[in-house]
């Protein structure tokens, strides 16, 4: 493989030629979203330039290009993923497809004395539909704790796997500490104890080569914004049976074979769980930005924010008083951190005056900030188009903003 030109890669992103107050825009928070390349831009503008018209209805020749551009986007997302396109489901996001799995899968099969576990760095996504769906059947929430490092403690998860367990829902990459849980290891476990598996690809797709299928889970759900797609895309994989089992969670248009007084036919999987008119133009737009991680190559993009990591480690952990959240075995490109004497949403409003773009707060995690007894943090986050020379730019603000601070 030739070696990427990330300078040139760089260029893609118009947003990345920013000044805000005043100084080049340093961006570091592609973990809450990413920023998109000017072929997903022209993608999206192309298809309501040039082809917009509904999906799956029309038979004139618009209709017929958008539900091919609509369905051709689904295969490229499958290919990515390693999986069947018919068992894609495509929707609004991950908080969407996991909140699919909690109405359709696990509300009508558990019930009280069933157990769920989640796990303690689970974004609030992976953890309230839970919730709601132990409120309403009965079953009872389990939680899998960390070690000092941020990593999950296998033993104590194992521990938990017990007959009343009937789901286990976890991250693949945890949003705050950057975790990379060994969830191939986990499913296989929790599959030979009978309990199905969830995972939150939220943070992995983006970042890494993905296999779903070599996974070994139930379910797996992704979303677009965070992988150089639009906002409103994502998808839910599950395996056949369980989609055919599955009841629809939302009724409607596009769902159906026939509707009638008496009774409904719903379409196959995965149309069943696709109610009303997609975000057609969004999809079109994730199809590229797929083409686009595809041609730069996930392993190299894993190098490339593997560099960017160590840099920014080595160089954040020589900040007097900078202390870092999670060593964590395996770790994607994201680093939690608070600085002595400031708070999280100082900070960030202060480098943000420096052209800095970081995230802070509790990122959705409250169970993980109350494991390390703070309000929130503060997290800056890379991808593939950053530089080194960012990363220098950001550790001399927050040096700035300390001095500023004392
Ligand atoms: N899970 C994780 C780990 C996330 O980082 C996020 C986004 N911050 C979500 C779930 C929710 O994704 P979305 O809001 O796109 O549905």
């Amino acid at each position: 493989m030739p070696a990427v030109d990330w300078a040139r890669v760089r260029a893609d992103f118009p947003v990345l030629e920013r000044e805000v107050h005043g100084k080049p825009l340093v961006y570091l928070d592609s973990a809450n979203t990413g920023q998109k390349p000017v072929a997903v831009i022209e993608a999206v503008d192309d298809f309501y330039r040039r082809h917009n018209a509904n999906v799956s209805r029309a038979v004139h020749a618009l209709g017929t290009e958008a539900t091919e551009a609509y369905e051709g986007a689904r295969g490229k997302l499958a290919r990515f993923l390693n999986v069947h396109a018919d068992e894609l489901v495509l929707c609004s996001g991950t908080t969407f497809a996991i909140n699919l799995v909690a109405y359709s899968w696990a509300l009508p099969r558990l019930k009280a004395g069933d157990a769920i576990v989640v796990t303690r760095m689970e974004h609030h996504a992976n953890i309230v539909p839970w919730q709601l769906v132990a409120q309403r059947t009965g079953a009872t929430l389990k939680v899998a704790e960390l070690d000092a490092n941020g990593d999950l403690d296998l033993d104590g998860l194992r521990a938990l796997m017990t007959p009343e367990v009937k789901l286990l829902a976890l991250a693949h990459v945890s949003n705050v500490l950057g975790t990379v849980n060994p969830v191939r290891e986990i499913c296989r476990e929790a599959r030979k104890r009978g309990i199905a598996t969830v995972v939150d690809g939220s943070q992995a797709a983006p970042h890494r080569p993905l296999d779903i299928a070599a996974i070994g889970c139930d379910f797996y759900a992704i979303t677009g914004h965070k992988m150089s797609g639009p906002t409103g895309t994502g998808a839910l994989w599950a395996r056949r049976e369980h989609l055919e089992a599955m009841p629809p969670f939302i009724g409607g248009g596009e769902m159906i074979k026939e509707v009638r007084f008496d009774g409904t036919v719903f379409n196959d999987p995965p149309h069943k769980f696709e109610a009303g008119t997609p975000n057609i133009a969004g999809f079109v737009g994730l199809g590229a930005a797929v083409d686009y991680l595809s041609t730069l190559g996930m392993e190299a993009i894993e190098t490339r924010e593997q560099a960017l990591l160590a840099h920014a480690t080595e160089a954040m952990s020589a900040v007097e008083g900078l202390h870092i959240f999670g060593r964590p075995r395996e770790k994607a490109a994201v680093v939690s951190f608070l600085v002595e004497g400031a708070h999280a949403h100082d900070l960030a409003t202060l480098l943000d005056l420096e052209g800095v773009a970081i995230r802070s707060g509790h990122h959705c995690a409250h169970p993980l900030m109350q494991h390390f007894g703070v309000p929130a943090t503060c997290r800056a986050s890379f991808a593939y188009y950053n530089t080194h020379e960012e990363i220098d730019a950001f550790v001399a603000a927050i040096h700035k903003v300390r001095r500023l601070l004392a």
